[in-house]
């Protein structure tokens, strides 16, 4: 039994050239394909071998032996995936086109269709060269996923090609060898590891590990020998105790160890700036069960005999990774403070795990059946489709790399197209990945046909549809919770220039507002050039910037005017003093341009007191708030009475806007069952959305209930107090403000 662990970790240790020993035979791959699929259609197999041997006689490797070779171990690979017959003729078959004066028809009349379109495909990729300036680069990116959008099994010979030319590496010249490993580092590992092909992702990676970088391979390995040696005692140990204690409860298991392989060691290293013994899980074991259920009953009996480490339970079963992978892991302590990490799976989740979509085909002809293959693959499929769209190369390069390597969230349009965003992203993130005009119209989001919030966060596999209303602006509260650099940069794009604009109106209806009150005329001053003069004896650029200034509350209008109309004048009309309240009333009723105007909603340069709420119809006021705009009160409330009336100036709410405002109410009733549900459809039957509700009992047998209501003005408000007022058993309606 130990000896079986330490041959494990031996194999893993082995030196990866060690590898290219190995020479199959086409008995070889025969026997291999007869295990796993008794009905294999043989002929076509040994017919694609003597036809691949025909056409390449002659030909040699770089290494001196035939060129047979190389077909041979690839097919070998693709039967030791356990692969469909079509695959593994096209894996004997795939350097005849491209090597040899055949011709794809003519493998299409031997061989039929499905070959033929495999072969051919397998043939374009193989004239792509990756290594070539980023243009090129993304444009074969994207030929490579339509491939494999369209037969995911180009895709899977393609990698057992690549696989066999990286374990005969080294006999290319230097340069070259450097050139093929940098590019199975940035574009075939991943692929690999995205299909959950986690064997061939490992073998990848660390042959091209061993070329780019020997001298820390070199290192690396002879640790992980050192380890082995150190480990292997309590190693066997740990694997008596897991299994007598399974056989006691009855469970049968495949018991394994393994070391962390080189490159990933070497990642960690890297990336977490730590020596080769500060990594925790160098040593895992992986314990394979029958059935979903047994894999929890493990957990827990590994869970009794070893302590947990806090926060590494991560159960993959209930919530697989992306490529499908499943598992449980946990990491737990031993005897002499060791952190040993357990990996616990079923067979169909191990297949899985080490072959990814490879091992759909190994269900095909098994007893066991794979529900809806189509499904599983969908993900892959529409992640196809957005690269299609994505026009600009660098931009395509990106998206790649970081979808390979970074956490995201996968995400469909209402037409079933997948999206890919950042994890954490909102619909709003959403919006703008669709274009810049729906985010910037975008006024709400449903996500699995229920409306969310805008700063919904998106999940894995919800679909969204996003509601726009053309005259709907973005809002800069949407950059507290937006994701994606696209929705940020647009949304500060649509503030900045909205803020200039609002700030520009706002400086100038203040300033003609001030000159009005010594009965001078803003205009005038502007055409007589009393302002450039100003400007330059200020160290002011121009009006627009003056007047920006002003609205964004940074300069105040006195110090204008006292510079520009002479004091005599300004002493002469002195405005009589009014009070400010009574001015706002006489200002509200002639319709006076120095007025502001406010929708319900808060603007950009227009905000809302917390304290009083104003709703449309209320009699309001603003203040302006430097750099931030006005600040809109209701007249009565009492923060505005204390502001500094310098910087009051008057508001009036726009007729035109149609916008709802959020109101209190509060409702005292007689606590009774059914109260509550009354009042509410009374609300709802207005049409009027409940955005919060709060209930509690008091004594005398009441309940006090407050609502949080969307209004369109107060008008609506009070039909509402009053619709409820009429109600049975309510006691009490009234506005809260603030
Ligand atoms: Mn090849």
């Amino acid at each position: 039994m130990g000896e079986e662990i330490v041959q494990e970790i031996g194999t893993r240790l082995s030196k990866p050239a060690a590898a290219a020993t190995s020479r199959a035979t086409l008995e070889d791959i025969i026997s291999a394909v007869q295990k796993y699929n008794p009905e294999a259609d043989l002929d076509c197999i040994r017919k694609a071998y003597v036809f691949c041997s025909n056409v390449h006689k002659g030909q040699k490797r770089v290494s001196g032996d035939p060129f047979l070779i190389h077909p041979l171990q690839v097919a070998m690979i693709l039967s030791e995936m356990r692969m469909d017959t079509v695959s593994i003729a096209a894996g004997f078959l795939h350097d005849t086109v491209e090597d040899t004066l055949v011709s794809v028809d003519e493998i299409r009349s031997v061989f039929g269709e499905e070959i033929a379109t495999l072969v051919d495909a397998i043939t374009k990729l193989s004239k792509i060269n990756f290594s070539s300036r980023e243009k090129r680069e993304a444009e074969n990116y994207r030929k490579m996923f339509l491939a494999m959008a369209k037969d995911i099994r180009v895709i899977i010979v393609k990698l057992a090609d690549r696989l066999h030319n990286m374990r005969t590496l080294q006999y290319l010249p230097e340069h070259k060898q450097i050139k093929v490993a940098q590019e199975t580092l940035n574009i075939y590992a991943p692929i690999a590891g995205r299909l959950g092909m986690q064997e061939m992702k490992i073998e990848l990676e660390n042959l091209a590990f061993a070329t780019t970088k020997p001298d820390v391979w070199e290192r690396i390995e002879r640790q992980v020998e050192q380890l082995k040696k150190h480990s292997s005692k309590f190693m066997d140990k740990i694997n008596d105790i897991v299994k007598r204690k399974l056989v006691e409860f009855g469970i049968k298991a495949d018991v394994s160890c393994r070391v962390k392989h080189q490159y990933s060691i070497y990642k960690k290293m890297e990336e977490q700036k730590v020596e080769f013994d500060q990594i925790h899980d160098l040593i895992a074991f992986r314990v394979i069960v029958d059935s979903v259920k047994e894999c929890y009953e493990c957990l827990g009996i590994i869970h009794s005999i070893w302590k947990p480490v806090h926060g590494r339970f991560k159960d993959f079963i209930s919530m697989p990774k992306t490529n499908n992978y499943q598992s449980l892991h946990t990491t737990v302590i031993i005897e002499g403070g060791h952190r040993i990490e357990f990996q616990i799976r079923t067979r169909a989740m191990h297949a899985m795990a080490e072959w990814g979509v490879a091992s759909h085909w190994k269900y095909k002809t098994g007893k066991e059946v794979e529900p809806k293959d189509e499904i599983k693959f969908r993900w892959l499929r529409q992640f196809m489709e957005l690269q299609k769209e994505l026009s600009d190369p660098a931009e395509y390069l990106d998206t790649v790399r970081i979808d390979l390597f970074a956490s995201e969230v996968y995400v469909f349009t209402p037409q079933g197209q997948l999206r890919e965003l950042p994890r954490g992203s909102s619909p709003v993130d959403f919006a703008y990945a669709i274009h810049t005009d729906v985010g910037n119209q975008c006024v709400g989001a449903r996500v699995n046909g229920k409306i969310v919030p805008l700063r919904y966060i998106l999940r894995n596999g919800d679909t969204i549809e996003i509601l726009t209303s053309p005259n709907h602006k973005p809002s800069k509260d949407w950059l507290k919770f937006v994701q994606t650099s696209k929705a940020r940069s647009k949304i500060r794009q649509y503030v900045r220039i909205e803020q200039r604009q609002r700030s520009h109106d706002l400086g100038q209806d203040l300033l003609e507002k001030e000159f009005d009150k010594y009965g001078e005329k803003f205009g005038h001053y502007v055409k007589s050039g009393a302002f450039d003069q100003y400007f330059h004896k200020v160290g002011m650029k121009d009006m627009d910037q003056m007047l920006a200034l002003i609205g964004y509350g940074r300069l105040n209008v006195t110090s204008i005017v006292e510079a520009l109309i002479p004091a005599e004048k300004r002493k002469k009309q002195l405005p009589h003093h009014e009070s400010a309240i009574s001015k706002i009333f006489k200002r509200a009723k002639e319709k006076s341009k120095g007025v502001v105007r406010v929708a319900g909603l808060d603007d950009i340069m227009v905000s809302f007191g917390k304290c009083c709420n104003p709703i449309p119809g209320d009699r309001i006021m603003g203040f302006i708030t430097r750099g931030r705009g006005i600040t809109v009160h209701t007249l009565d409330c009492p923060r505005m009475l204390t502001t500094d009336p310098v910087r009051r100036v008057e508001v009036q709410w726009d007729k035109m806007a149609t916008s709802m405002r959020p109101a209190r109410i509060r409702v005292v009733a007689v606590d009774k069952t059914g109260i509550l549900s009354e009042i509410s459809q009374a609300i709802a039957s207005m049409g009027i959305n409940i955005s919060q509700a709060n209930c509690r009992s008091v004594e005398d047998n009441k309940a006090i209930n407050t609502f949080d209501v969307l209004i369109s003005d107060i008008s609506h408000l009070f039909e509402l107090i009053k619709n409820l007022e009429k109600i049975r058993n309510v006691i009490s309606v009234e506005r809260v403000k603030g």
